[in-house]
């Protein structure tokens, strides 16, 4: 068994992900990047982050990239489950096989690597889950409402897996940011437009889209690094804290 701490972190090819991945190798942990875009992970391999591909919608992949962690390394202790997405839209419009597809992402794959996972470190017994959500996971806003389900249905899974695991020293800890500057912004909003166009609701939804273009709703967003800096914390605190509201407009939840 390897002597160094292992992090694996999901949805490294971007964003909050790639920032974290890198993050963590720099603080000491044998860090393994997962995506679906290899392509975009070079960068992280050449600052010592161990990358592959993993779908998180896709069983065997998921299976064989942590059955290769274990065999490679003998061990698992962070588990950063940030892979995640939200294609806006009114309730009205959005397919429902548009809304499965953010619940597949963001809360089924999410699950399944909870469970391949769990059986080395409740061997170690010890283990770190960081969930991210968002403050979307804490209160909704008008055409979001199928990621808003998604984070709301993420934050209740990880409270409940938190008692489920205390017993075995497993920690559950959940990251909610703000509005952060990465790729997701700009598929959320062209998102927003492509679902809404000739919808139900479309003069509402452009009136939406106008504001989030002028940035008056915060969408221009804070740094990843702020976001990553917390999952560093989130992963090595003695003591982590449950939540760790971080970026604009997440202060208002404390
Ligand atoms: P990005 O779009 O920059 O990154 C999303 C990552 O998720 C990509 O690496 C993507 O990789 C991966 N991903 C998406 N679908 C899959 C899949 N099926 N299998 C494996 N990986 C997948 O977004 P962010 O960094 O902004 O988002 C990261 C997390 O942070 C998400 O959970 C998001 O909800 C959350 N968040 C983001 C906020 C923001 O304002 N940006 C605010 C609050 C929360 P690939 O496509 O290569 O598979």
């Amino acid at each position: 068994m390897s002597d160094t701490r292992v992090a694996l972190v999901t949805g490294a090819s971007s964003g909050i992900g790639e920032v974290t991945a890198r993050r963590l190798a720099e603080a000491g942990f044998t860090t393994y990047g997962v995506a679906r875009r290899v392509d975009r992970m070079s960068g992280l391999a050449d600052s010592g982050v161990q990358t592959f591909a993993m779908d998180v919608t896709d069983d065997a992949s998921m299976v064989d990239g942590v059955q290769r962690i274990i065999d490679e390394q003998g061990r698992l202790d962070v588990l950063v489950n940030n892979a995640g997405y939200g294609s806006y839209g009114a309730v009205e419009d959005v397919p429902i096989d548009e809304a499965r597809r953010q619940f597949e992402v963001n809360i089924f794959g999410l699950a399944r690597l909870v469970q391949l996972a769990l059986p080395a470190m409740r061997k170690q017994q010890s283990g770190r889950i960081i969930n991210i959500s968002s403050v979307g996971g804490k209160f909704y806003e008008p055409l979001g409402a199928w990621y808003h389900a998604t984070k709301f249905a993420l934050e209740g899974l990880s409270d409940s897996l938190r008692l489920e695991l205390a017993p075995f020293g497993i920690k559950v800890v959940i990251v909610e940011p703000g509005p952060i500057i990465t790729e997701w912004n700009t598929i959320a909003r062209d998102g927003l437009v492509e679902i809404s166009r000739g919808g139900a609701y479309e003069e509402r939804s452009q009136r939406i889209y106008k504001t989030m273009e002028r940035g008056d709703t915060g969408w221009a967003g804070t740094d990843p690094d702020v976001v990553a800096k917390k999952i560093v914390k989130a992963a090595t605190a003695r003591h982590p804290a449950i939540r760790y509201p971080v970026g604009k407009g997440a202060g208002s939840l404390v």
